[in-house]
């Protein structure tokens, strides 16, 4: 008789069990493995939405600009940096999506290092982060300077201690690699970029609600993220950005983004004849804030800052370790390999499984509501958000792929 504790075991055990059913879908058998990916949505999120039309557009109307939502992108950033970011009020935002974060912030990175010539990036980060990257470098006239790296890793120091130098204006990485989950030692990596005088933008797309993080205890310059992955903002939910107080407040270099717009002006309404940046983290903003938009991450960041974010690293590591031992024992046999770091310590909130057939396997599972996704080459990303995932889900949901790579197989 095995003695290892079973799924039931499990979420019998787990203390956050009960957040569960704070998600919209969770009292049905369908297995759902893509909150890395676009999050549940949270039960009191419908009604939320339903009263703001009603009471606060519907009834403040123009009004409502004023009374509230003009500094919402800096009131919902501080509570995110708060909750999330280990981030001190007046340096996280939230607007625009990932992307033209990303572009506004590589930009206004490499600007403050006049003279340098290279932004320092990974082959295998996400696919918009290195596009924007090869934006800039064309057209600031900026070469690219590539890492390598393992597919079920990622980027390691020695491999970035290598790559930057005088020339390196800009180190642009993600913190959870989107495929293989590598956790990145990001105050390390932060470290080696400032010893080589650099600046570092960190992309916190899939760490942010899932691994907790420590921006200013880091050092970190810059970073980015989307809301909603695990933090549950709902499909193009916009993003959020974190700018460093002391590269905001530096009177040497005045941080300037190049999307100058309105909203990021020293006094929107003055409507005067030039571009003057506002004071502080608002300066990011260019046009006129997504508030819908963000009403379902408010929620989300009450509910995580309820839970806490020791807690719910501790449940994500505990699912994706019961991910990774059932995957092993349960498809070990059939060829399928983990590749995603085996160490919880080096992994994020995910775990990919690579077998050749997993793009079919993926097809029928949907049609079967089982929900992971297909990232190439060959992986079923199994995707864990720790508040709406039990682990008799997981339990199911490999029984499922079992299932499903067995029939194909034969
Ligand atoms: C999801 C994700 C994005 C998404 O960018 P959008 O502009 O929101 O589409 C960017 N970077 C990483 C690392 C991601 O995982």
């Amino acid at each position: 008789m095995s003695t290892a504790p079973t799924a039931a075991d499990l979420d019998a055990a787990d203390p956050l069990a009960a957040y569960r059913d704070r998600f919209v879908g969770t009292e049905t058998p369908l297995v759902y493995f893509d909150g890395n990916s676009l999050g549940r949505p949270l039960r009191v999120t419908g009604p939320r939405l339903a009263r703001f039309v009603d009471q606060e557009w519907g009834g403040r109307l123009i009004r409502g600009w004023d009374e509230d939502w003009l500094s919402l992108p800096e009131r919902i950033g501080d509570e995110l940096g708060r909750v999330c970011l280990g981030a001190a009020p007046g340096q996280s935002v939230i607007g625009d999506s990932t992307t033209v974060l990303l572009y506004k912030l590589v930009r206004a990175a490499v600007a403050l290092r006049p003279g340098r010539t290279e932004i320092v990036l990974d082959r295998d980060n996400f696919p918009t982060d290195r596009y924007v990257a090869q934006g800039v470098a064309a057209e600031c006239g900026l070469t690219l300077r590539w890492i390598d790296v393992d597919p079920a890793g990622g980027v390691e120091a020695a491999q970035l201690e290598e790559a930057v130098g005088e020339r390196t204006a800009l180190v642009l990485l993600s913190h959870v690699a989107y495929r293989s989950a590598w956790l990145a030692d990001a105050p390390r990596l932060t470290r080696i970029a400032h010893d080589a005088g650099a600046l570092v933008l960190w992309d916190l797309c899939h760490s942010a609600g899932a691994v907790p993080l420590a921006l200013d205890a880091w050092d970190v310059d810059l970073a980015v993220g989307c809301t909603y992955k695990y933090l549950n903002g709902g499909p193009g939910a916009p993003a959020f950005a974190y700018v460093a107080r002391r590269l905001l407040e530096d009177p040497a270099q005045p941080f300037v983004q190049p999307v100058q717009g309105w909203i990021g002006a020293a006094d929107s309404f003055a409507m005067g004849p030039d571009y003057r940046p506002a004071p502080g983290i608002r300066r990011v903003l260019s046009g006129t804030p997504p508030v819908v938009g963000m009403l379902a991450l408010q929620d989300m960041l009450a509910l995580l800052g309820e839970a806490g974010a020791e807690a719910v690293r501790a449940k994500s590591v505990a699912l994706t370790s019961y991910a990774v031992t059932r995957a092993e024992e349960r498809l070990g046999d059939l060829g399928v390999r983990l590749v995603s770091p085996r160490d919880p310590e080096r992994r994020g909130g995910h775990v990919t499984l690579a077998h050749p057939l997993m793009r079919e396997v993926t097809e029928r599972l949907w049609r079967r509501d089982v929900i992971p996704d297909h990232r190439e080459p060959h992986g079923l990303r199994v995707g864990l958000s720790p508040l709406s995932t039990s682990f008799a889900e997981v339990e199911s949901g490999l029984e499922a792929v079992r299932h499903e790579l067995d029939d194909l197989r034969a």
